[in-house]
């Protein structure tokens, strides 16, 4: 029956443009019934930190008021997914369900609930492909296992055919016209501003398809023809900063894919090298997923299994400190304040934080994990699980166990004039760039000058870089011998 409605279930997919499942649902002609799911009760499946919630609830805004515009109404529901959706097939006599997949461990399970739920209930149910380039399953070794290693794989993904173009957004909307029951944004209870702890992420991020797009266009003019050098720099605005809007989906990564490629083949000066080097990134993201998919462990268990031996430290104490950046490392804590005023950081910084706080505090990959999941806006378990192993030297194609990053040596070489942390860390402010990577070393007058009193208004390192890189090369060798 042509007026029998589809349901287009909204998951990571929060925009209209180059939305497949959207657009096919569109282009059926059967009226559509676009409806969100806060699925918080299924155990794992919602664990998203504070951060998160925040962007998430602006996000929801955005594309409710978007489907407004379009003459809808974005319907928001809290429960179990399948139970939510087979709710609504038989209450709306629903043709079919329609949704963007996951790659997350429980996704499968998942979505394999909805469709026989669908079953049940006569509805159709048709997955869609969701937040990546390339399918994880459609990246091969030549032996027909998956990939571990980053550069075989962003080679194999960029020796494709791949002439995908993105879907515009539908000019026009058929909506379902009866009444379907729902609950409200303020009642999906995402973030409570009492006390108003993201108040400042505000100042920084538009969440929401419109926000994303300004996001690339001002990325794509000002800051790709120098990426491969700036992206490093944490006192720069060198990256993109689209990796919330990746996460939720407010764009898809062919959106940014075709615009980088049409900027490079239409700049009258070369971005090429930027360009390359921006898409590069784009496939780390990929390979995480692909490893995600591959070893649904990922989150948990260290991808080399010889780590799960580790002489971990627990130590409240020092991971509190690194919490709050409050080491005595200025970069460090520059990084981890960053982190709690806006939500975000820079990727050299989070390399930077994450090795101090597995190799330098000996502190657990997970805890530091944990963290970032319930502090950053782009908290993605993809990502977040596979850079944390990358880091701690447990993951695929980590970084040797012996590469410590030393934050005073990256400081220096990376935010050479102390900019970054100056702006962050405040209480360093007047400190000469000599020494504002390490204020412990600079003479007392200097101190006094520049106002700053060791212990009192700026914390004492923590720890000893040199001991604490012996023993971390000693735990290593530990597991190592046993090993074999
Ligand atoms: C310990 C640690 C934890 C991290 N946790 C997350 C996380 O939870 N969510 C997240 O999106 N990224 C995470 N990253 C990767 C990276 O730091 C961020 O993607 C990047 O800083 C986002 O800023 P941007 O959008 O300006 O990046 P750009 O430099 O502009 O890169 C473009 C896009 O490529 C992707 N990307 C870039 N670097 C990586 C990478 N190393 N791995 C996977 N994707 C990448 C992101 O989607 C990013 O938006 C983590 C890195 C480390 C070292």
């Amino acid at each position: 029956m042509e007026d029998q409605p589809i349901i287009v279930w909204f998951t990571q997919d929060l925009r209209l443009a180059d939305n497949s499942c959207l657009h096919s649902a569109v282009s059926s002609g059967h009226p559509i019934i676009p409806v969100y799911i806060l699925d918080d009760v299924t155990p794992g499946i919602f664990a998203a930190g504070g951060a998160s919630r925040w962007w998430l609830q602006q996000s929801l805004a955005s594309l409710s008021a978007s489907i407004k515009a379009l003459g809808g109404e974005l319907i928001f529901r809290r429960g179990e997914a399948s139970t939510v959706l087979s709710q609504l097939v038989r209450q709306t006599n629903a043709k079919a369900v329609c949704f963007s997949r996951g790659y997350s461990p429980w996704s499968g399970e998942q979505e394999a609930k909805i469709a026989a739920a669908c079953d049940n209930s006569g509805a159709d149910c048709k997955r869609f492909s969701g937040f990546l380039l390339h399918e994880p399953e459609s990246i091969r070794t030549g032996n027909d296992g998956p990939y571990k290693v980053y550069t075989p794989f962003s080679r194999n993904c960029l020796s494709r055919d791949f002439r995908k173009v993105p879907k515009p957004v539908p000019l026009k909307v058929n909506f379902y016209a009866g009444k379907v029951a729902g609950d409200s944004l303020c009642d999906l209870n995402l973030y409570c501003p009492r006390p108003d702890w993201a108040a400042r992420f505000a100042e920084r991020w538009s969440p929401g398809e419109a926000g994303a797009q300004v996001k690339l266009k001002l990325f794509l003019k000002h800051a790709v023809a120098e990426y491969h050098q700036a992206r490093d720099l944490p006192a720069v605005s060198g990256t993109s900063r689209l990796s919330p809007h990746l996460h939720f989906g407010e764009i898809s990564p062919l959106q940014i894919w075709t615009a980088t490629r049409h900027a490079m083949a239409s700049a009258d000066y070369s971005i090429d090298r930027g360009g390359q080097t921006f898409e590069k990134e784009l496939l780390w993201r990929e390979f995480s997923y692909h490893l995600l998919h591959h070893w649904p462990s990922l989150p948990t268990e260290p991808f080399k299994a010889e780590f799960s031996g580790f002489p971990w430290r627990d130590d409240a104490g020092h991971l509190r400190s690194w919490k709050k950046g409050l080491t005595g490392y200025p970069i460090v804590d520059a990084g981890m304040r960053e982190l709690w005023a806006t939500g975000w950081m820079h990727n050299r910084v989070r390399m930077i934080v994450a090795s101090f706080l597995v190799k330098n505090l000996r502190v657990a990959w997970q805890q530091g994990e944990q963290w970032f999941y319930d502090t950053l806006v782009d908290a993605d378990i993809g990502a977040n699980s596979a850079s944390w192993q990358w880091v701690a030297g447990c993951g695929a194609d980590a970084a040797p166990y012996f590469r410590i990053f030393n934050p005073v040596l990256q400081g220096e070489k990376f935010d050479r004039q102390g900019t970054y942390v100056r702006e962050w860390v405040p209480e360093l402010r007047n400190m000469p760039s000599k020494f504002v990577h390490k204020p412990w070393m600079a003479p007392a007058d200097l101190l006094a000058g520049a106002g700053v009193e060791l212990g009192t208004t700026y914390p004492r390192p923590i720890v000893d870089l040199k001991e604490t890189r012996e023993a971390a090369l000693a735990a290593y060798k530990t597991i190592r011998a046993k090993n074999g």
